[in-house]
């Protein structure tokens, strides 16, 4: 079984960082679950690739979820990536949607404007009441790597930027990022900014000789070499993302103790038993009069959860 492998670098003596990730077996794995329309497979893909390259770069114990809810025949992309890099996503479709092979992000997602793309933060141990840091931004870009390069921008002040490209088989992405100088901290090789300013253009320019197709079709410590080989780079050892969905039954207990008692006894009564599938792994889960019973029987409080399934009131 081949392995996803995330790359890291740096620019020596400059405030530029890097990575390189091919999330591709991960990728084939989200997709082994559902039957997408070649256009939604072009944005999941990608942004599988991106929170893989945000998420490594966080000093954070916890889960990064990344959102885009849709006003178009998508109506929303979740892709949930844990400190570990373990990864899960979906997409959510209108039913009877029509989708062309070419439709892209504002067509898909954004077609009058009401686009949103959500990253939320959650810390993997709360303390109670604390809420998950939560940011929200209209679609600002008429691709998925755009829209984070102005996330980043306006709301991490990071400039950054992507390249990304997914297709059946293959997943991949390369993130560039100017740090921020650490002003007056004594350093073996101080930055000066205009130093850090012009490795930040010069791999920028390279980066934009990346093409998407040759993205999609080259190892990625190939095209570190061939993009980079003319810079000064450190590289570090490889980090490994994988396929993991986190679905236990009892998080599913628990959203169906937020549902309330009266609906999911309406169900129950309809059905006989209720049945829910995972969205993210396709697990099912089974409940019948006396699991449930047992659910509304135990006194702990229904845990608020981020779960990217639809809420329904
Ligand atoms: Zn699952």
């Amino acid at each position: 079984m081949t392995q996803d492998t995330l790359q890291k670098f740096i620019f020596e003596n400059a405030a530029v960082r890097g990575e390189l990730v091919d999330i591709s077996a991960t990728w084939r794995e989200i997709q082994a679950r559902h039957q997408y329309p070649v256009a939604v497979k072009r944005l999941l893909g990608q942004m599988v690739s991106a929170a893989a390259l945000l998420s490594a770069n966080l000093k954070f114990n916890g889960s990064i979820v990344m959102q885009i809810h849709g006003d178009g025949p998508v109506r929303l992309l979740v892709v949930e990536c844990d400190s570990q890099l373990r990864m899960r996503a979906t997409a959510k479709l209108n039913e009877d949607a029509q989708i062309a092979d070419d439709a892209n992000l504002t067509d898909l997602l954004n077609q009058t404007g009401r686009g949103r793309f959500v990253i939320t933060l959650d810390p993997a141990e709360k303390v109670p009441g604390q809420q998950p840091y939560q940011g929200v931004v209209p679609l600002d870009g008429e691709d998925v790597a755009t829209v984070i390069e102005h996330y980043m921008l306006r709301s991490e002040q990071l400039d950054t930027q992507l390249w990304l490209a997914a297709d059946d088989n293959v997943a991949r992405g390369l993130l560039l990022q100017k740090l921020p100088l650490h002003g007056g901290k004594a350093e073996a090789h101080p930055v000066s900014p205009e130093e850090a300013l012009e490795t930040w253009n010069r791999a920028v320019m390279l980066g934009r000789t990346l093409k998407e197709e040759e993205l999609l079709s080259t190892e990625i410590d190939v095209l570190q070499k061939r993009l980079f080989w003319e810079e000064t780079i450190r590289v570090f050892d490889p980090v490994h993302p994988s396929f993991h969905c986190s679905c236990t039954r009892d998080k599913v207990g628990n959203m169906l103790k937020m549902l309330g008692q009266a609906e999911v006894e309406d169900a129950l009564a309809e059905q006989g038993k209720l049945g829910i599938n995972c969205d993210f792994c396709g697990k099912h889960y089974e409940y019948d009069a006396v699991d449930c019973a047992q659910l509304f029987a135990s006194d702990a409080p229904a845990e608020a959860l981020i779960h990217p399934t639809e809420a329904k009131h």
